[in-house]
């Protein structure tokens, strides 16, 4: 190996493998709890006029404040709370390790959670503590997470709610004591706001230490990559500090704008896709030998018989489907895969194929 570059990586960042994101052409993608609909025709075009004339030569506003406006006009927003606009969520949780790391500091969430909490502890050299979920049903282990917050002190404390790759919903109460008993900040990570019902949107500034954040990829706009940090404004000032002037390009604050306007195009898509959740649901149900988890977000985790989540990953991929296969990936996660809620012929074509597999595996 290369002396120098074994000498100057560091040994976690080496012995990471870069995220991999799986070939997808051809396949009907069920991986990634992408919105599955593109825009009615009427408002590409709308969009599309919206985008003349823009002057690309020209650095974007760094604060994105229309941008910003139309995020406090369209997702209730608390006036008196700041809000802070990352290159998609995953560059919030960047930026606030970043805000705070020094040697010793802690990140602390639960396993299973979202592999981003982890890895970008990594990065930012801070220590990372996952809690594991209750086996049944993937609540949260209420003792053993103050116990653990208590003894670790962590700076950080991240919970998707709903959670990833789980997709069911924590017991609000436990994030109270949660946030409560956290010495450090707590940041209830709503990517999937759009599925559920409930949300601590309304709750910031009942905390010191609270934020939420939030992101429009789950709604149908993956691809511009946004996310957007709530909470009080004097802790957002010192975050926007480590933030790149520019880190939300033109075409996404003027798309973004757009889309905002237009919401109601994404809650008809969002809520056709809880609608087929439930049917999906009920199909994979009726399938002897999976054993389908309880869902607030856009994709069902399930238990596959014992040793076969490879071959049923192999064998639907084979039939043109392209799923997540979480098998291996925790202790908790055995024999389990995840499937995206895709339109009612995707997940038609997935349970087809789903059943033909279990009826006669070769
Ligand atoms: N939080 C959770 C819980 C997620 O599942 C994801 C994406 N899978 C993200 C944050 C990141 O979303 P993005 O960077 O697209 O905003």
């Amino acid at each position: 190996m290369n002396a120098r570059l074994a000498a100057l990586i560091r040994p976690e960042i080496r012995a990471l493998t870069a995220y991999h994101v799986p070939e997808s052409n051809g396949l009907i993608k069920l991986d990634a709890m992408e919105n599955p609909y593109t825009w009615p025709e009427s408002l590409q075009a709308a969009w599309l006029d919206s985008l003349r004339g823009l002057e690309l030569n020209r650095y974007p506003d760094p604060q994105g404040r229309a941008l910003q406006a139309a995020l406090r006009e369209a997702m209730a927003i608390p006036d008196d709370m700041g809000v802070l606009l990352g290159n998609g969520s995953d560059e919030l949780i960047q930026l606030l390790a970043l805000a705070v790391a020094a040697p010793g500091r802690k990140i602390l969430s639960v396993d299973p959670g979202f592999v981003m909490y982890r890895m970008i502890g990594l990065f930012a050299a801070m220590d990372y503590i996952g809690v594991p979920l209750q086996a049944e049903d993937f609540s949260i282990n209420l003792p053993a997470m103050l116990e653990a917050i208590e003894r670790e002190q962590p700076t950080l404390i991240y919970l998707a709610y709903p959670n990833n790759p789980t997709g069911n919903r924590f017991d609000a109460d436990d994030l109270v004591r949660i946030i409560e008993a956290a010495p450090g900040l707590v940041i209830v990570d709503e990517a999937y706001a759009p599925f559920t019902d409930a949300s601590f949107m309304g709750l910031v500034g009942d905390w010191d230490n609270l934020l939420v954040m939030r992101t429009v990829s789950k709604m149908g706009l993956a691809g511009l990559r946004l996310g957007y940090l709530v909470g009080p404004a004097d802790w957002l000032a010192e975050i926007d500090k480590v933030r790149l002037p520019y880190n939300i390009n033109v075409l996404t604050q003027v798309s973004a704008t757009f889309a905002l306007q237009h919401k109601a195009v994404f809650d008809e898509q969002t809520q056709a896709i809880r609608a087929e959740r439930t049917r999906l649901q009920d199909a994979l149900n009726q399938i002897a030998g999976l054993h389908p988890y309880p869902s607030e977000a856009n994709f069902i985790l399930t238990r596959v018989p014992t040793g076969q989540a490879g071959a049923l990953f192999a064998g639907l991929k084979q039939a043109g489907i392209l799923i997540k296969n979480l098998d291996g990936a925790h202790p908790l996660l055995t024999d389990c895969l995840r499937l995206t809620v895709g339109m009612p012929e995707e997940n038609a074509a997935l349970v087809r194929a789903l059943t033909a597999l279990l009826v006669a595996p070769d």
